[in-house]
């Protein structure tokens, strides 16, 4: 052993004494990422709340992601036991999803370089997203690692609503059918995500139902008034909130077209429609934006609409506050944040009656659910909304209380954590596979 690699494993261990360190991957979802642009939206959420959550139960939690702009750090530490890790896998620039899996050979030879530098062998990975599934089968066989696997996305689901299918679509079905037969423990975020996995993908496999969380202690319910200033909102004014990536399978075009009934309906209510999340024109979401600002002016409802453009978590739980509804009008959706986000702080949500939604979003009692698409469906519900304020008070109340009692990042991490640790238990009763040039050591297997 050469003596700089010595060291170099003596400072690792000494960096998380006594904590177990495992991998969490996220192919395209970097967790340092700012959320709303281009790509970037549930899944970094996910994956950087559940890290940091579980770094603050006791792990040590290194979370792997392509690196997709050459000016990022290679690693970013977010608390002293949680970081993501930039790998290399094919260009350092933007690759649109669909077009990332080829490089996942690199960033398989990438992560074990990084294991091989750090002397470290994560005996747990938490894969997110088909494509991570693909690198932690590889994992699982190669060194053993126990394997869960959270979606995020079924393609078995996304593609029976897409009418243009792009090339990788078979490859993706059967990565995500392996996963579930093979992976230790696929976590399904809802009973609706459980019940697709079973009809559509497989009956084998091991499934547990944890859902994704909140921040709940920066999503909870704040002043209207105050909220309402500080975003500069006429106390009048009715505000028709969406939170989200531009992406046509969000559905912006249905909510657009019901805020434009509602104002032929009724030309003189002080409606308002706020839109949150996009990049500037340019970027790969602008061309959905062009689209969007397209029908707007063709509805002539340009001028009652509001580009709010990203917003950080520091500052959404202002917006979601000084709305009197949000909508989430997507064509499919496997969980959906945004809808607890915006029911911890307390605001109606008007959503399509589909996945993960379907879950979150009581009807009558924290909001209404719409077929998807359906527009006079949409307009109706967010009517109700705006024109019941006895009802809307009750609901504005259950909705909060549901949150916290059911989606906090905290209680997800410990679900999380019981998982890991059963999971590792098991594995100490599986044979292990002969490693050459690796000994055990503890809770890691070190490169000697
Ligand atoms: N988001 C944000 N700023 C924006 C737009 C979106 O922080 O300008 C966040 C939003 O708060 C949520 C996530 O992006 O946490 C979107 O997650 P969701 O599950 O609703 O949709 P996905 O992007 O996974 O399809």
């Amino acid at each position: 052993m050469n003596m700089t690699h010595h060291l170099n494993q003596q400072k690792s261990f000494l960096r998380h004494p006594r904590r177990q360190a495992i991998a969490l991957i996220s192919d395209h979802g970097d967790p340092a990422a700012d959320i709303g642009r281009e790509e970037a939206g549930g899944q970094n959420v996910y994956v950087r709340q559940v890290g940091e959550a579980l770094a603050r139960l006791g792990w040590q939690v290194d979370m792997f992601t392509r690196k997709s702009n050459a000016e990022d750090a290679d690693i970013v530490q977010h608390t002293p036991h949680c970081r993501t890790i930039r790998l290399k896998a094919g260009p350092e620039s933007f690759v649109p999803r669909d077009e990332i899996f080829q490089y996942m050979p690199e960033f398989l030879a990438s992560f074990q370089a990084f294991q091989a530098k750090e002397g470290v062998i994560y005996p747990l990975i938490h894969s997110n997203y088909w494509m991570s599934a693909w690198v932690g089968l590889q994992l699982q066989a190669q060194q053993r690692a126990q394997l869960i696997h959270t979606y995020h996305s079924l393609g078995a689901v996304k593609y029976q609503s897409v009418k243009k299918q792009p090339a990788i679509v078979a490859t993706r079905l059967e990565v995500e059918r392996d996963a579930l037969e093979q992976s230790d423990c696929v976590v399904a975020t809802s009973p609706q995500e459980l019940e697709h996995l079973r009809s559509l993908v497989s009956a084998k496999g091991n499934v547990e139902i944890i859902p994704c969380g909140t921040d709940i202690n920066n999503f909870k319910r704040l002043s209207r008034s105050q909220a309402r200033l500080k975003l500069n909102i006429p106390s009048q004014e009715q505000i028709i909130l969406y939170v989200g990536r531009f992406d046509p399978r969000k559905g912006i075009e249905t909510l657009v077209r019901a805020v434009a009934k509602l104002k032929t309906e009724q030309p003189d209510a002080p409606i308002r429609l706020v839109l949150v999340g996009g990049s500037e024109p340019g970027q790969s979401d602008g061309l959905e934006r062009l689209r969007i600002e397209g029908i707007l002016h063709e509805l002539g409802i340009f001028d009652c609409t509001v580009f709010a453009g990203r917003v950080g978590h520091d500052h959404l739980p202002l917006f979601y506050t000084a709305a009197d509804v949000c909508v989430i009008p997507s064509h499919y959706e496997p969980f959906g944040l945004v809808a607890i986000e915006a029911m911890a702080c307390g605001t109606p949500v008007v959503a399509s009656d589909v996945g993960g939604l379907k879950f979150t979003v009581i009807p009558e009692e924290t909001g209404l659910l719409v077929p998807p698409e359906d527009v006079d469906g949409f307009a109706e519900a967010i009517d109700r909304l705006l024109s019941h304020s006895v009802w809307t008070q009750k609901i504005r109340r259950n909705a909060a209380l549901r949150v916290q009692q059911n989606f906090s990042w905290e209680g997800v991490a410990i679900q999380l954590s019981d998982l890991y640790r059963r999971s590792l238990a098991q594995s100490i009763t599986q044979p292990a596979i002969p490693q050459p040039e690796v000994v055990t050591s503890g809770s890691y297997r070190r490169a000697s």
